[in-house]
């Protein structure tokens, strides 16, 4: 056994204040308890406070290899998310599988650093540059999966059927590494993304499809049916106005309402965005028990548009986070944006009563399910110790009472305030540093894309 003594433990009904955690060789959580285990027992003491570790619900890794590239606009020139798309498509169309393991090790580690603990990465770069699958169709759900053990994060593996360049178009040359035409051939890749799983530990699967636009009506609807119906069904979900007009103009309905009416939308769904509903769909999909998955630094990177928040909620609709392009990577920086979207909005403070403790509940609830976990506890005995430790030596968290903590964190920390994070029971991230950081960075540097 491994044990902690923390100044303070976030559980849902408050801190503990201060905290003993005690954790088996698995990593398992087997002593929590404001009193010392007892005496004569070597006990790490850290000052700081603990948060569950964060899950990032929605990445496509390869991105990170452009992260902050894309920044530079022609004057007079309009750029938006589709010629985004086409500067995003380059870099995928350029990524060896070397490449994709590197970059994705680098990006993995940079999110535990910044307190996530779990992503779900949605996989859609499958095949070789001419389109071919390499000879184990899940080739580059392996080097994700291999990347995320190198850097020591977990990791849900979405492999999603990605089939055409628009509502009813064939797709386009920069889309061939993307493509499977049919379901059947959708389904051998994913069952050769489940063998691959079962090699790593701390490794899930889940499935789905890219988008409506990216596959034919009929067969969303066969993929769903015949697709397992243990796991997470993720999709990207109306994210920009032309795909909304594009969609009522292919199926007579928005994305979401046809969602709504031809699939059994329940709380295993993940809609990332969900940028554009209208109010009936905001109803109806928090009714629904589907989730959302918000994005909202790359949603505001992009010039997506508002997520109704606030209505959503209203209306006990579930939701949790991800960084899709990665252009921010900060899990408070996110969750405090999501507030402020909607005080911007309303011209009012209180988007929730107590905003720091709903963000990190949602996010948490929700996003453990995009994961396929479904404990909604903070921490327990029996379950993982995977945590992010902020340090109270910083001033604000220094002086702050426990009642202020977490909105102090919430609302005021970046990631400097971050002590380090723990995965299984150890750190991953000390002071900053990640435990393999002179490996990552150097395999990052050799196989960077230069623009
Ligand atoms: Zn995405």
């Amino acid at each position: 056994m491994r044990y902690y003594q923390f100044k303070g433990l976030l559980l849902e009904k408050g801190w503990i204040t201060p905290t003993y955690v005690g954790v088996d060789d698995r990593g398992l959580i087997q002593y929590l308890s404001d009193q010392n285990p007892s005496d004569g027992i070597a006990i790490e003491s850290v000052t700081g406070i603990v948060l569950p570790g964060f899950q990032n619900s929605h990445s496509h890794a390869f991105q990170f290899a452009m992260a902050g590239m894309a920044e530079k606009h022609s004057p007079g020139s309009s750029d938006d998310f589709w010629s985004w798309r086409e500067a995003m498509y380059k870099c995928a169309m350029e990524m060896e599988p070397d490449q994709v393991e590197a970059v994705a090790a680098q990006l993995y580690a940079e999110m535990l650093r910044k307190g996530y603990t779990h992503v779900a990465e949605f996989h859609y770069l499958h095949h070789d540059k001419k389109g071919k699958p390499y000879a184990n169709l899940a080739e580059m759900g392996e080097r994700l999966l291999a990347a995320a053990k190198i850097a020591g994060i977990k990791i849900t593996l979405v492999p999603v059927f990605y089939q055409k360049g628009g509502f009813g178009k064939p797709p386009q040359p920069r889309q061939v590494r993307f493509i499977s035409n049919t379901v059947e051939a959708y389904l051998q890749l994913l069952d050769d993304s489940a063998h691959a799983v079962t090699k790593f530990e701390n490794a899930r699967l889940g499935y789905g499809v890219h988008s409506l636009r990216a596959v034919d009506a009929s067969d969303i609807i066969s993929t769903y049916e015949q697709g397992p119906k243990n796991i997470p069904f993720h999709l990207h979900a109306a994210e920009q106005l032309k795909e909304v007009d594009d969609c009522v103009s292919a199926v007579k309905q928005r994305p979401v309402e046809w969602l709504l009416n031809n699939l059994p939308l329940n709380e295993r769904f993940h809609l990332v965005h969900c940028t554009h509903l209208n109010d009936e769909e905001v109803v109806r999909l928090a009714k629904s028990n589907a989730n959302v998955i918000l994005c909202p630094g790359t949603e505001g990177n992009l010039g997506d548009g508002i997520f109704r928040l606030s209505e959503f909620a209203g209306n006990h609709g579930n939701w949790s986070i991800g960084t899709d392009s990665h252009i921010s990577l900060n899990p408070v920086e996110d969750l405090r944006w999501l507030d402020y979207a909607q005080r911007l909005l309303t011209h009012k403070r209180n988007t929730f009563d107590d905003g720091a403790s709903v963000l990190v509940k949602k996010t948490l609830s929700s996003g453990r399910k995009a994961m396929g976990n479904w404990c909604a506890e903070y921490f327990s005995i029996g379950q993982p110790f995977d945590a992010v430790v902020f340090n109270l030596n910083t001033p604000l968290l220094a002086q702050a009472a426990p009642a202020h903590w977490l909105s102090a964190i919430l609302y005021t920390a970046d990631s400097s305030a971050i002590a380090g994070t723990i995965v299984n029971g150890k750190w991953v991230v000390k002071a900053s540093q990640h435990v393999a950081d002179d490996f990552i960075r150097s395999e990052f540097q050799k196989h960077f894309l230069k623009p």
